[in-house]
């Protein structure tokens, strides 16, 4: 493995700010021991043909790594990888996996696992630091095997604290492991506002995602420095960079510290003009932090954390005592409640099982709840209920026709119409709105504010379908940008439909908890907005350090550029020079 006193310096994506120091957990998947089994003659050939495909994918994996770290990194994590070739490569180490198969009759499965774990343990016992290394290669190519030929996923158990590394983690492992003791996230997938790095922020957990490679680079134990806020990973740092990100990290922390006592004043501009900084919460006990940071109400509560890792549905009570000690504890403050956004990247096996081409144009959100009317009204009837102080109001995702909106409303009248009939206490007028985060919604956006109490536009979504970019695949993310002409459009036709139809309108994409956006949003007239609460702290700062009109002349300088990079970098150099003194570089 690699020079111990050399730093791997690995380049990502920031997902998360904060820096963590901390050894590696691995995570691989599929790690279960695999029992031993005896197979009937008439199935060793195809045995034999899923052990030999096993290698072969194992080897293209390995192979594809090694171009890619031969291009990217030079040095010796190529070296690292072709060795881990040479195994895989190796007659008659594998000549004897397939000995064990033909005469033993082993399933394929078991026969991998005990030749691999013998050769590790043969060169553990060789007196020498290189060959040790080589049996850790041997062990990483073992359940890479493995994990070809067994299916399943292993719950992930960390037993101390540490920054996990996996090739990609789904929202559920990312809520798993906040439960543990996860210093921070570092995967090869992801892209900035992938559920599970929203997760992460929501949790701050500091993570880099869109490593591409960082698996192959790194052993289990092995010290690791995260920096969330720049998106780098450093393997095997040498004193002198622990050091140094040490300072760093308590430089962050104290000036996050200053930033979080300030926050719980208002934000108003320079010149007077009141923005009301919401947070968007996954779970309810994130409640604390979010008062904490002063924010003016809950912008976005996703309720999918009330359904993720359970076996069963949450029934219709345990729902309302939920959203009922939101309510009650933002009171008077305003709360939001996002009726359920399942499918996408958020899938959970209990409610439904089923693989779909292209997810994200799939079976999501409101489209699952119209077809699961019992379970849609449930939830719908929960937040009624909670509505009893009058601070609670309803919003729909991922709604892309007029249709859908005449459908819950039908829906949502029939909620209360029970509720009334039933004799239990709701919110008769409590308002129902939907994310902007279609485009076809912009397009028509005066209609959809003709039907509905309020707006909030869902820049996530809104920047994945307008450029075609999977929000979550790390090769596309340099195609994702919210500072995109055509989505700055979008949003300023979307504020504009809904101050010409006298509708409230918010934002609640991530867009609104970057600070570098803050002065252009203002000036397209939104006066809400709504982010993670570790981002809070940050925005209120940028609002209160500007004036509408200095918005505004930065808002007509960018209006006219036609590509992302121009914008972005002129909203930038407008940021750097407005805030030099005042935030962590
Ligand atoms: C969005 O799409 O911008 C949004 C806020 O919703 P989510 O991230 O949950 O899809
Ligand atoms: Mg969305």
């Amino acid at each position: 493995m690699a020079d111990p006193k050399k730093d791997i310096v690995l380049e990502g994506i920031p997902a998360s700010p904060g820096i963590v120091i901390g050894p590696c957990f691995l995570y691989q998947y599929r790690r279960m021991e695999p029992e031993p089994r005896r197979i009937p003659d008439k199935h060793i050939k195809k045995e034999l043909r899923n052990f030999r495909q096993s290698i072969e994918n194992a080897r293209n994996y390995i192979q594809e790594s090694y171009e890619k770290a031969r291009l990217q990194y030079g040095g010796e994590i190529p070296r690292i990888l072709e060795i881990q070739l040479e195994i895989l490569n190796d007659r008659v180490f594998l000549d004897e996996i397939e000995q064990l198969i033909q005469t033993e009759k082993f399933n394929a499965a078991y026969a991998t696992f005990l030749v691999f774990s013998s050769k590790k343990e043969q060169l553990l016992k060789v007196p020498d630091d290189y060959m040790r290394e080589r049996a850790l290669d041997v062990a990483n190519l073992k359940w890479l095997v493995l994990e070809n030929l067994m299916g399943g996923r292993q719950p992930i158990v960390l037993n101390k604290p540490a920054i996990v590394v996996a090739d990609d983690l789904s929202p559920a492992d990312t809520v798993n492991l906040h439960q543990q003791k996860v210093l921070g996230i570092a995967t090869n997938k992801g892209g900035i506002n992938s559920h599970t790095v929203i997760i992460a922020r929501a949790l701050s957990v500091p993570a880099v995602v869109g490593l591409e490679r960082i698996t192959d680079f790194v052993q289990p134990g092995h010290k690791l420095v995260l920096d969330g806020s720049h998106g780098t990973v450093i393997v095997n740092p040498s004193s002198k960079t622990v050091q140094k990100y040490q300072k760093r990290r308590n430089l962050f922390l104290s000036l996050e510290e200053a930033l979080i006592k300030e926050s719980t004043k208002e934000s108003r501009t320079r010149d007077g003009r009141r923005i009301f900084i919401l947070a968007n919460i996954e779970f309810e006990n994130e409640i604390k932090q979010v008062k904490k940071v002063g924010a003016d109400g809950i912008g976005l509560f996703r309720t999918e954390g009330i359904y993720i890792n359970r076996h069963i549905l949450p029934s219709e009570e345990e729902q309302t005592q939920i959203y009922l000690k939101v309510a009650r504890e933002m009171y008077p403050k305003p709360v939001t409640i996002r009726t359920i956004d399942i499918g996408g990247d958020k899938i959970f096996p209990h409610i439904f099982v089923g693989q779909e081409p292209n997810p994200f144009l799939g079976y999501r959100a409101i489209r699952f709840c119209l077809d699961h009317a019992d379970c849609f009204i449930s939830q719908l009837r929960a937040m009624l209920r909670a509505n009893v102080k009058g601070n609670v109001q309803v919003m729909i995702p991922m709604v892309s026709s007029l249709e859908e909106v005449y459908q819950v409303k039908e829906l949502f009248e029939k909620a209360k119409a029970e509720l009334r009939q039933e004799g239990i206490p709701f919110g008769e007028n409590t308002p129902l709105g939907i994310m902007v985060e279609i485009p076809s919604v912009v397009t028509m956006a005066d209609e959809f504010a003709r039907e509905v109490d309020f707006f909030s536009i869902g820049t996530n979504d809104l920047v994945q379908y307008t450029l075609a970019v999977d929000r979550s695949n790390e090769h596309v993310a340099y195609l994702y940008s919210h500072f995109h002409p055509a989505v700055l459009r979008l949003i300023k036709d979307a504020v504009d439909a809904a101050r010409a139809a006298n509708i409230p309108v918010s934002m609640c994409g991530e867009m609104a908890g970057d600070p570098v956006a803050v002065p252009v949003l203002i000036a397209m007239g939104l006066d809400t907005l709504s982010a993670a609460h570790v981002m809070i702290p940050e925005m209120k700062k940028v609002v209160r350090q500007l004036t509408v009109a200095e918005c505004e002349a930065i808002y007509e300088e960018i209006r006219h550029l036609k590509t992302t990079k121009e914008i972005k970098r002129t909203l930038e150099t407008f940021f750097s020079e407005k805030f030099k003194d005042v935030f962590f570089e």
